[in-house]
């Protein structure tokens, strides 16, 4: 790689400069830092994006823009690591369609190899986009990216509705690039961010770079909706005052909002050393306790509660196959019983017998299960209604099997593996999941009658 411009970094290197960052750390007493907004991404699309900055494209809105650490991807790892940086993140993006699943595959291998990168995976608006968002979660992705700068679409998109909604769900975090600076784009500011949390005001959303310049509007949402952080990245540095400042007068709500401030970088992408963004977080004066919730202990709390969220996910998932799975494994040990008594005519017939009943028990007699926004989108279209379940229901089971063959007619949403599914259910029956919950019309039914149901799918074109 032709490195045509020389970065300002110091001459001794980051060696030093990890001196100069583990006395910060000391001074606030800190284990380490914990970056949630550093750049990893294959190593071609990262090259391309340091092409890009190299030639002031409009991302940069035109200043110029040296890198400061263009190393290898194992040795960019390693200098996070010297200065201290306990978990990091791979903020990925696509700027087109069929890209972000290829590069959620890169991020999932990348996490495996780097085990201090919290997993992190993107999206864009296009077909598909919930399936491969699930398929991210499921994965174990912790955290997601999203950049509508360079995506150049509306965040508020009808294609992304039931991605945000899953997300909302697991409560998983969404570090997006949405301010307008340090280019605005076609949806960049506050407003089309407004109108996402509208419709998902519990989606975690970390607001890059503080929303610059629109830093006071995105303080607007973050007070308005408890679940909305805001990343630290190139904000306050001497680069970005230069031409996006900080408004003084709103140091006191930055200092309020405390709890939900996190420090981002932009590592490796930045133009100047790692240990100024530090610098300019401590001159601020806001007082040690703050920054030690910045660069530390924010973070460590969001993960945790991401860390308990994704465990209820799997567990609940997994428990939908343990009676099936139960069913099956006696049915063997008395099979297998039978065998050995010589009746092995018997043995076939049990294990027959198992078999039906596990398979009855299993999710599978079940037509597909779609997510809830999904469902709720094509009953609006067709006029069916959506059945919300979960295995191993007995009702469930029952409203099924009586349905037959116009089962497939309706809409199934299993809650075990649909969070908004389940916040439906909950919303409908004073916040337990009892199904079936079957919504005709926008109007749910708690355990209607089978025969009622199927009539409403006769009466439904
Ligand atoms: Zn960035």
């Amino acid at each position: 790689m032709d490195d045509h411009r020389v970065a300002p970094v110091d001459p001794a290197g980051p060696r030093t400069e990890a001196e100069e960052v583990r006395r910060f750390r000391e001074r606030l007493g800190l284990p380490g830092l914990i970056d949630v907004h550093t750049h990893f991404m294959p190593e071609r699309v990262l090259h391309k994006v340091w092409d890009y900055f190299d030639a002031l494209g409009p991302m940069t809105g035109g200043l110029e823009w040296p890198i400061t650490y263009r190393q290898e991807e194992a040795e960019r790892a390693d200098i996070l690591r010297a200065f201290g940086v306990r978990a990091f993140t791979a903020m990925l993006y696509p700027h087109k369609p069929g890209m972000a699943r290829w590069l959620n595959g890169w991020a999932v291998d990348f996490a495996r190899r780097t085990p201090d990168c919290l997993h992190t995976a993107t999206l864009f608006p296009e077909p598909g986009v919930e399936a491969y968002v699930r398929e991210a979660v499921e994965a174990g992705a912790r955290v997601f990216k999203a950049h509508v700068q360079v995506g150049a679409y509306d965040p508020a998109d009808e294609l992304l509705q039931p991605a945000w909604g899953l997300l909302a769900e697991a409560g998983i975090p969404v570090v997006i690039h949405c301010g307008s600076g340090p280019a605005p784009g076609k949806h960049t500011g506050p407003e089309p961010i407004a109108r996402v949390l509208a419709r998902h005001p519990r989606l975690r959303l970390v607001v890059a770079h503080m929303g610059m310049p629109e830093y006071e509007e995105f303080f607007g949402l973050a007070e308005r909706y408890g679940e909305v952080r805001l990343d630290t990245t190139m904000a306050f540095t001497d680069f970005t005052e230069t031409f996006m400042p900080f408004p003084r007068r709103a140091l006191p709500r930055l200092a309020a909002l405390g709890d939900r401030v996190l420090l981002g970088t932009d590592f490796p992408n930045l133009p100047y050393p790692y240990v100024h963004q530090l610098h300019a977080l401590e001159r601020l004066d806001l007082g040690e306790d703050w920054l030690r919730a910045v660069c530390h202990d924010n973070a460590v709390e969001l993960f945790r509660a991401v860390k308990v969220a994704a465990v209820r996910l799997t567990r609940s998932m997994m428990r939908a196959w343990v009676l099936p799975l139960l069913l099956v494994l006696c049915g063997s040990a008395v099979a297998a019983g039978l065998i050995s008594a010589g009746n092995a005519g018997a043995a076939t017939a049990v294990l027959l017998l198992f078999l039906v009943l596990a398979g009855v028990n299993s999710p599978l007699i079940f037509p597909r299960s779609i997510s809830a926004p999904e469902a709720q989108r094509r009953s609006a279209v067709d006029g069916r209604p959506v059945v919300y379940w979960r295995p191993g229901c007995t009702y469930c089971m029952r409203l099924r099997i009586r349905l037959g063959r116009g089962a497939r007619r309706l809409h199934w949403v299993d809650i075990w593996r649909d969070p908004a599914g389940a916040a439906v259910v909950r919303a409908a029956n004073d916040g337990n999941e009892t199904v079936p919950t079957v919504v005709v019309a926008g109007r749910p039914h708690t355990n209607p009658d089978p025969e009622w149901v199927r009539e409403q799918i006769s009466s439904s074109p």
